[in-house]
């Protein structure tokens, strides 16, 4: 009856020895024949073998190679960029030494208050926000915006079924979900722009606009880059300038680089008469 303590204590421990072990296991023990509790058996010169006796590929370095997750975080009280290494929940602004939480948030439901994080907020579909103040590095919407303030610090994505009154759009980058639609009447000036559904808009990106192979952009596009996947669609007036920072407010892509959409009535002459006579002139 000796050392009852250090036996629980000892038991205590090799449970939790068992269950750290426990997702090790799976990562690579697929059928009944199990050789994870034995390590040894483990080693480089003998790969485990399945029932049919092929070696499986042995996992590489789980675990023990990964670097720490590097987390671009957007200061939401002064907008500085900068690195947060590993998972935290709270962090501080180099620059004005702000605290900011980082913890991811999700909204569902009826909701009408302040919700700031450094992190990402989820509004799921039945989310219904009216009134009240969203501030987030992400955003992603699925629900509906009917009145408030929301302020992507770095990526909105909008998903099929979101609802957003256009002049509430406020994000650095924008992100349309597959299968979503959207048509803006004002003009965006955005960072990055990624399409997975539809986006009609007139867009100003100082990033890159990216259509993807589920994506179709239509309407004007002002943008630095422009990528668009195989199968994705795009429809617009194109001003694409790599070494442009910015685009004037007034600042129109059917101006620069494209004709009119509509072509001039036949009757007009300005172009078609030069052509006819040198076309005249050549026949005797
Ligand atoms: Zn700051």
């Amino acid at each position: 009856m000796a050392n009852r303590g250090t036996n629980e204590w000892i038991s205590g421990l090799a449970t939790l020895r068992a269950t750290q072990r426990q997702p090790r296991v799976r990562r690579y023990a697929t059928g009944p024949s199990i050789d994870a509790e034995s390590p040894a058996a483990d080693d480089e010169a003998s790969p485990p073998a399945d029932r049919t006796g092929h070696t499986r590929p042995r996992p590489m370095g789980i675990g023990r190679t990964t670097m720490p997750t590097q987390n671009e975080v957007v200061c939401y009280g002064c907008g500085f960029q900068f690195v947060v290494r590993g998972r935290t929940t709270v962090t501080q602004c180099p620059k004005c030494g702000a605290r900011l939480s980082m913890k991811d948030e999700t909204i569902t439901g009826g909701f009408h208050e302040e919700c700031v994080t450094a992190g990402k907020v989820t509004l799921t579909r039945s989310a219904i926000v009216d009134g009240g103040k969203i501030t987030a590095n992400d955003i992603l919407l699925e629900g509906i915006i009917k009145s408030g303030q929301v302020r992507a610090h770095k990526m909105l994505t909008l998903a099929k079924g979101a609802e957003l009154p256009e002049d509430l759009l406020d994000a650095r980058s924008l992100k349309i979900g597959p299968e979503a639609s959207f048509d803006f009447e004002r003009t965006l000036e955005l960072h990055d722009v990624e399409v997975c559904g539809e986006l009609k808009a007139r867009i100003k990106a100082t990033g890159t606009v990216t259509v993807r192979a589920s994506g179709h952009l239509l309407g004007q596009l002002m943008a630095k880059h422009l990528i668009v996947e195989e199968g994705g669609g795009l429809n617009c007036a194109l001003d694409v300038q790599p070494n442009r920072t910015t685009w004037s407010s007034t600042e129109d892509a059917t101006e620069s680089t494209v004709a009119e959409p509509q072509a001039r009535p036949l009757t007009e002459p300005p172009i078609i008469a030069p052509i006819a006579q040198a076309t005249a002139g050549d026949t005797p």
